[in-house]
């Protein structure tokens, strides 16, 4: 049995173009989750998410509401990991009922907080949008940093990278007990320890890199991250732009060096893949939401090993 990161991305649970209703993120989660179910043959699996538009509609529920105290960032991060989860479970449930395999596997969503060093430069940068968009008057109003965005003022945060994730120990005994495991979403709850003791801090961490650093720590050999392209290209959005198959680890750095991965969205995906792979995992996947079947064998999405 090999052990399976997947890691999905936005728009496993909500498309361009929707809104994001509780009907429209279960019905989406269908497709990808019965790629999944078809893989338990012969993976232990471990699901990581993205919670982008959900912790922002979490976030604009609560300051458009002014009767009730508002909740800080990871508090917001663990109530968007509940959510998401749930629905992930939901969804899984049903796919496997479907195949008359519902009693056959047992599934958990781990809560998941995830240490980051105080000292990380990104702190001193706030880069990640987070959060609705605001007129430039009404932004002043708020008491954090705000950029403008192609959306309109939005709140910043810094993305410090994952050092370690806390429930890593829990998560080793689930897996070795066959637990379908839902796990870092929205790339973990970020904490620091102040006197040794954990603290929440107010920053969003990168899932691809919490997923990269859950599969280090649980020694995963596959991690396939499914996002709405067809994997990593070079000259991307040019006339020669080029999706990449099957690469080695050294060519992929020399294309990082170039600059062919933007910052945000591909770049993250790509240095996960390379620190996968690098901290002992056998292979990486960039593929498309549709094609995980395929990718899996190989024959669809960007293929990176060593
Ligand atoms: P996810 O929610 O799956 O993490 P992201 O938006 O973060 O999705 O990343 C996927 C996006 O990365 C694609 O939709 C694409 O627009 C963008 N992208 C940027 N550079 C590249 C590249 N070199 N190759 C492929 N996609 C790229
Ligand atoms: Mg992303």
């Amino acid at each position: 049995m090999k052990t399976l990161i997947v890691a999905f991305g936005g728009n496993a649970l909500i498309k361009k173009g929707q809104k994001g209703t509780a009907e429209e993120q279960l019905e989406n989660l269908k497709k990808p989750l019965g790629s999944i179910a078809d893989l338990l043959k012969n993976h232990k699996l471990i699901i990581t998410h993205g919670n982008g538009p959900q912790v922002g509609n979490i976030l604009l529920q609560q300051t458009s509401n002014t009767e009730v105290p508002q909740m800080p960032l990871d508090i917001c991060v663990a109530q968007s990991q509940g959510q998401i989860g749930y629905m992930i479970e939901h969804a899984l449930d049903q796919v496997l009922t479907d195949r008359g395999i519902g009693d056959d596997h047992l599934f958990l969503t781990v809560l998941s907080y995830v240490h980051v060093s105080s000292t990380d430069p990104a702190f001193q940068n706030p880069s990640k949008p987070i959060g609705p968009a605001y007129p430039e008057n009404k932004s002043k109003e708020f008491g954090y940093p705000m950029k403008k965005t192609a959306k309109g003022w939005r709140r910043v945060v810094p993305s410090p990278l994952p050092e370690k994730i806390y429930q890593r120990r829990e998560i080793k005994k689930l897996l070795e007990d066959n637990f379908i495991i839902i796990t870092c979403g929205g790339g973990g709850i970020p904490v620091t320890k102040e006197n040794g003791k954990i603290k929440g801090i107010e920053a969003v961490i990168d899932k691809d890199l919490a997923s990269a650093k859950l599969g280090e720590h649980v020694k995963a050999n596959i991690l396939l991250m499914v996002t709405d392209v067809e994997g990593a290209a070079i000259n991307f959005g040019k006339d020669n732009q080029k999706f990449l198959k099957e690469i080695k680890l050294v060519d992929l750095k020399k294309y990082q060096s170039e600059g062919q991965f933007a910052d945000g969205s591909m770049g993250p995906k790509v240095q996960a893949a390379i620190n996968f792979l690098e901290s002992g995992g056998e292979k990486a996947i960039i593929c498309n939401i549709n094609k995980i079947g395929e990718a899996t064998l190989g024959t669809s999405g960007t293929q990176i090993t060593k």
